[in-house]
């Protein structure tokens, strides 16, 4: 089968010819109809993130299809049926596994990224059955995206809605595919008003016809300032960085009001300086969110198969031509999401 694999740190992917695999006891084998390009994928493609066990390897953490084939004992999906494939994958025995929070894992085995090849490939061997959410009237190439782009916002802002009483504002900066995903889930779940902060024109464009209230200019020297006035001076109740740059979590800490919180998503490298007295307010609190569960990825696809959550808009590209979306998202010329269609 034909697979798109990283062979070497800063070179392009190479469409490759692999063994298909075979499912082993518990194991079962997805046909991937779809998988998601996520800007981490360029960080691990450039060698920014040195964290693959082995090379090569193929990528794509962003996963649906139909399952192909299970191994003995899988009795919970059977060949045919469209599921999306949570990536966070665990050792399933530590304290982190064991408590329903596995992509928080000691040892993690997520897809695509670590010696566990991803969905860059006509198929996916799934280590578990556990990992597998049931598809009822989604198109699994559609539900791809959700598996990281919806569900890592849906869990920041999870965390972020005990700070948002209806008479606050919410802050999202970075309106990739992941902020897009956070302002809709924001208008959908936090009844607060929402300010989007974006550096590119068409982004704030794109956070404008999403339904922000207000929308700033990233790389306005009055940024904070403005948060600040657009709230009467008192700071927003959450701010959720999908960029995680010095700037931006200078900004997130800076426009969070007393008892607010700050959640950090993005990882651009950035240090958050949170000086008490002085860079941020009494009682504010900080957190790191990363990606989500498999509880809560089934409760982003219930959102979408409802229909209260509309997918963001989502282009298809053939695995032929992945070096190009690679060359496009790094441009920033990607609406909201690509997703490779092996
Ligand atoms: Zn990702
Ligand atoms: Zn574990």
């Amino acid at each position: 089968m034909r697979a798109a694999r990283l062979h070497e740190y800063g070179k392009p992917l190479r469409i490759d010819d692999v063994p298909a695999p075979r499912p082993g006891p518990g194991q079962v084998v997805v046909r991937v109809a779809g998988a998601g390009f996520c800007h981490s994928d360029l960080h691990v493609i450039d060698g920014e993130l040195r964290i693959l066990p082995r090379l090569p390897l193929t990528l794509g953490h962003e996963n649906a299809g139909f399952v192909a084939a299970v191994g003995a004992g899988v009795r919970s999906v059977r060949e045919g049926d469209a599921v999306a494939v949570f990536g966070g994958w665990g050792c399933g025995r530590c304290r982190h596994c064991t408590t329903g929070v596995e992509q928080l894992c000691d040892r993690p085995e997520w897809v695509g990224l670590s010696s566990w090849d991803g969905g860059y490939a006509e198929l996916l061997l799934v280590p578990a059955e556990r990992h597998l959410v049931k598809l009822s009237t989604l198109a699994p190439r559609e539900a791809a995206p959700l598996t990281d782009a919806a569900l890592t916002p849906y869990r920041a802002i999870r965390k972020a809605l005990p700070a948002l009483a209806p008479d606050d504002t919410a802050l999202v900066i970075g309106l990739g595919g992941l902020g897009q995903y956070g302002l809709k889930l924001l208008r959908l779940l936090g009844g607060c008003r929402v300010i989007a902060v974006d550096v590119a024109p068409d982004k704030r464009e794109t956070a404008r016809a999403l339904g922000a209230d207000s929308v700033l200019d990233g790389r306005d020297p009055e940024l904070l300032k403005k948060v600040l006035d657009l709230t009467r001076g008192l700071g927003v109740g959450a701010a959720l960085d999908f960029v995680g740059s010095d700037a931006t979590l200078a900004t997130a800490i800076g426009a969070t009001r007393t008892h607010g919180k700050v959640v950090q998503v993005g990882l651009a490298g950035g240090t958050a300086r949170m000086k008490a007295l002085e860079s941020v307010r009494f009682e504010a609190s900080f957190e790191v969110s990363l990606w989500g569960t498999v509880q809560e990825l089934r409760e982003v696809v219930a959102l979408v198969e409802s229909g209260r959550l509309a997918p963001i808009a989502t282009e298809y590209v053939p695995l032929e031509r992945i070096d190009e979306v690679y060359a496009r998202l790094k441009a920033g010329r990607v609406e909201g999401r690509i997703v490779v269609t092996p």
